[in-house]
């Protein structure tokens, strides 16, 4: 996602290094060269138009600053103009002062909503919340039981009207509206705080479907109505943005599969034509392939002054303390590091997501693109396989892997002796740069990365 974007705009700024002062055909040159790149990844023409005049008349205006050079200047002027079109502040859910708090989910067909709905409700669960989820699309055949799958995975009950449907030729019949109330009053029964409700959508925007997701939405008296948009759509996000905003006046919005290949203009132009903040973004289709969308963030990502605070988070919310807590004294003890180890710093890694994701979040990452293009998430679970295939004994002792028994391994874990080589080679420096750490004093730091 953004990365042809975020190319293109930090070419643009590095023809700005070391000039001492912009001339105005410096500026017309830059501002042109953005527009291009805009255009190009599908931004919506007003809104590029918008953002163009407001960098130009600051880039002119723009004082001299002793901490920084002029081409620092116009990144900061692009990166506040940025935060502004993605929304400006960060917005989360605002929850209702007498539970529960009614949440819907309205979007085309296709556009992610009941995938989300799982995701929604499994972080608010891992907030403290309880949710209930409320099945409402009945047109789509098989949306129900896709909701009760995903309502599984997330540990969260789901309210159908047939718990039983289970036939994909078949959609559930039923009143929609009559659902969500029945789903409302349930939750209120069963003292969840929170009601996440599933819509129907169509292949294009429609006029019953608009209703009816109006009416669900008074009937129930939603106090968030989240619009749902692939961002994958290009220049017709915005069209489908402003029917959804007159069509149930939603109060936020969120782009899905911003994982793909898109160029990313649906993100850049929905907040700023409809006035209503971006508030999450859904990453892929595991549960936890999803954020906050906070438009600061989002920004460096953009302007590839990477997204260290994401980081952290991610690493926050998924590190196993303990297992933290116990290397440290590891180290403190200066005992030896051993290939179980190894695997077990190597599995926490793997349990803050894709490891191509954790990579494209660092600040200069897009200088980087092609070797994370190559970078191949399965790597990791090789490594496993070929730490699994060794005996308890080996993993503690490396030194004893010989040549025979580099074979079995190779063999046991289903790939080549190499790998197998090339694996120990890595541990081996990894381990050295342990002994040095320990030996100073300093923290653990992380093992060379997989190939
Ligand atoms: P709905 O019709 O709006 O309920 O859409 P679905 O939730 O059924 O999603 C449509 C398709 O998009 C499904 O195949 C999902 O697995 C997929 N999908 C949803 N969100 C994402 C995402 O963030 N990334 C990717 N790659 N696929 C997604």
């Amino acid at each position: 996602m953004f990365n042809s974007l975020s190319d293109r705009l930090t070419a643009t700024f590095k023809n700005l290094r070391g000039k001492g002062k912009l001339s105005e055909a410096d500026i017309d040159g830059t501002a042109r060269e953005i527009r291009r790149a805009l255009l190009d990844a599908d931004v919506a023409v007003p809104v590029v138009r918008e953002f163009i005049s407001r960098i130009k008349t600051r880039a002119m205006g723009a004082e001299v600053s002793g901490a920084l050079n002029p081409g620092q200047q116009v990144v900061k002027i692009v990166n506040e103009e940025l935060v502004n079109i993605l929304g400006g502040q960060t917005r989360e859910l605002q929850f209702a002062k007498q539970p529960p708090t009614i949440i819907m989910l309205a979007g085309l067909q296709g556009a992610g909503k009941t995938t989300l709905a799982g995701k929604l409700a499994f972080h608010l669960k891992s907030k403290g919340h309880a949710p209930l989820l409320v099945a409402c699309d009945l047109q789509r055949p098989n949306a129900v039981r896709q909701l009760q799958v995903g309502g599984e995975r997330a540990g969260v009950p789901v309210y159908a009207p047939h718990p039983g449907v289970s036939s994909e030729a078949e959609a559930p019949t039923g009143d929609p509206v009559a659902v969500a109330r029945e789903g409302v009053s349930t939750a209120r029964e069963k003292l969840h705080d929170v009601v996440i409700i599933d819509t129907a959508g169509r292949l294009g925007v429609d006029a019953e479907l608009m209703q009816q997701a109006a009416d669900i939405k008074a009937a129930v008296g939603a106090h968030e109505t989240l619009f749902v948009i692939d961002a994958m759509i290009g220049q017709d996000a915005v069209n489908t943005a402003q029917a959804f905003n007159e069509g149930v006046n939603f109060t936020g919005v969120v782009l899905t599969k911003l994982d793909g290949d898109a160029r990313g203009g649906a993100a850049l132009s929905v907040a700023s034509v409809t006035g209503k903040p971006v508030m999450y973004a859904s990453t892929g289709e595991g549960l936890k392939d999803f954020e906050v969308f906070h438009p600061d963030r989002m920004a460096r990502r953009i302007l590839d002054m990477g997204d260290v605070l994401s980081l952290i988070e991610q690493a926050e919310a998924s590190w196993d303390k303990a297992e933290a807590e116990k290397m440290a004294q590891k180290f403190a003890d200066q005992e030896d590091f051993t290939l179980e180890d190894f695997l077990s710093q190597m599995q926490q890694l793997k349990k803050m997501g894709s490891m191509k994701k954790l990579l494209g979040m660092m600040p200069g990452a897009a200088g980087m693109r092609q070797q994370l293009d190559q970078f191949d998430d399965s790597s990791i679970g090789r490594i496993e396989a070929i730490i699994y295939s060794m005996t308890p004994h080996e993993r503690n002792a490396p030194k004893i892997i010989n040549g025979s028994r580099r074979a079995r391994i190779a063999k046991g874990s289903g790939v080549h002796v190499s790998e197998v080589n090339m694996l120990l080679e890595r541990f081996g420096q990894a381990q050295k740069m342990m002994k040095k750490m320990a030996g100073g004093g300093g923290m653990p730091g992380m093992p060379g990365m997989p190939p």
